[in-house]
């Protein structure tokens, strides 16, 4: 070991004995190294006992896995690279040729584009149902039906559904499939904190880290958990497969966020409950979507099922304000920023064309604007909405 750089890349390391720091130190790896070659071949690459390489895991992924499942009242946790690929793992690792899958038409939209492009593409069948009326998805489901999407409330639309009830049309005639039928959460809203999945029947839950735990705009990740093994190793297996790996770095920022994350959750609640409530008696306003609000599609089943709100809400727009007017709501915000995602630190805005992303009824003829509400003051925010609502132009 005469040269230097031999010497540097060989110099002993050992995380210092007695450092117990609060948080978890960052542990980053693609190579893991094996004392020797039966060591390797030994090791156990299925099961989470030990490191193999970096792909699979690092005691800094591992710690988060766990604390998901601490998050969500889970037994098994995977971690992908984006909220997105966490409904992505589900349907690659659940879902074959011949098999059918049932998306609420009101889903996360990306969910709805991988099943119309890559599921089509290999021969798995698709249909959206109405998350409102367990009766349409009884009516969905088919012998081939193996997997059920869930999602509460609705991407943009927030409509709340009865999650037990749809657990229930699914498990009923599960049980006569002899594979049965799986169904999953998109749990990103509830972020396991405003109700249990698993405790209202979810088989998975799967959540964008993106936003709660993360809670800081500035890293992307996805979580798919479960209660039940044999569903765990076909998760899991199929993640080894597919190279859905995280770093270390994100991993350690999304641990930060897990501190604050009851905390951050409760705040945006109440200031998103606050403005909701104002928003509705603006003269500008059709109707505030928001589970909490009474009136609000499903609000019954949220307050059965619920003790908080997610930081969204939607205001439905009179029919006179055009979709320019809108659009120039958006820009006149000077604190709700445009951009996607949501329950990070900062507010933002996006409008939506609701009719033209489902295929069940929408009752509204006016625009929709999506707000997320972040981090900052009730009375800032509320002041930068009626700045901008009092430039509104009626056509
Ligand atoms: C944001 C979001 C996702 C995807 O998360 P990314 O990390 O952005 O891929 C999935 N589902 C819901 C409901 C979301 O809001």
């Amino acid at each position: 070991m005469s040269d230097k750089s031999t010497q540097l890349i060989h110099h002993g390391y050992k995380p210092p004995a007695g450092f117990d720091s609060v948080q978890p130190g960052i542990h980053k790896a693609s190579t893991i190294i094996f004392p020797s070659v039966a060591a390797l071949r030994q090791r156990d690459w299925k099961h989470k006992t030990g490191y193999t390489y970096g792909l699979h895991g690092t005691p800094t992924t591992f710690t988060l896995e766990e604390r998901i499942c601490t998050l969500e009242g889970g037994q098994y946790c995977t971690l992908v690279p984006s909220g997105l690929a966490s409904v992505v793992l589900v349907d690659m690792a659940l879902l074959k040729a011949g098999d059918q899958v049932l998306i609420p038409d009101n889903a996360y939209g990306p969910n709805k584009a991988f099943a119309q492009n890559e599921l089509t593409a290999w021969g798995v069948s698709f249909a959206y149902y109405d998350a409102m009326s367990p009766s349409d998805l009884a009516a969905k489901l088919t012998a081939r039906t193996r997997l059920v999407w869930l999602e509460a409330p609705g991407s943009i639309t927030l409509e709340f559904p009865d999650l037990p009830a749809l657990v229930a049309v699914v498990k009923a005639h599960g049980d006569a499939h002899p594979q049965g039928i799986v169904t999953a959460l998109d749990n990103t809203w509830g972020a396991g904190i405003a109700f249990n999945a698993f405790d209202l029947g979810a088989d998975i839950s799967v959540q964008a880290l993106t936003k709660y735990p993360s809670g800081g705009a500035d890293v992307l990740m996805g979580s798919v958990v479960t209660r039940d093994e044999a569903l765990h190793q076909l998760l899991h297996f199929c993640h080894m497969r597919v190279g859905y790996g995280v770093s270390g770095n994100d991993a350690e920022l999304v641990l930060r966020g897990l501190n604050s994350i009851a905390l951050r959750y409760a705040a945006q609640d109440a200031t998103t409950r606050a403005l909701a409530g104002w928003l509705q008696q603006q003269p500008q306003i059709e109707a505030v979507l928001h589970p909490a609000l009474a009136g609000s599609p499903g609000h019954a089943a949220w307050q059965r099922d619920c003790t908080g709100a997610a930081c969204l809400m939607s205001a439905v727009f009179k029919p006179g304000y055009s979709q320019v007017t809108l659009d120039a709501l958006c820009d006149n915000l000077k604190l709700f920023n445009i951009g996607y995602s949501w329950a990070g630190p900062i507010s933002l805005c996006v409008p939506y064309d609701v009719p033209a992303i489902r295929t069940t009824g929408w009752p509204y003829k006016g625009g929709l604007v999506r707000f997320s509400v972040g981090l900052e003051a009730l009375s800032d925010l509320q002041a930068d909405l009626a700045q901008a609502l009092s430039l509104m132009q009626y056509s």
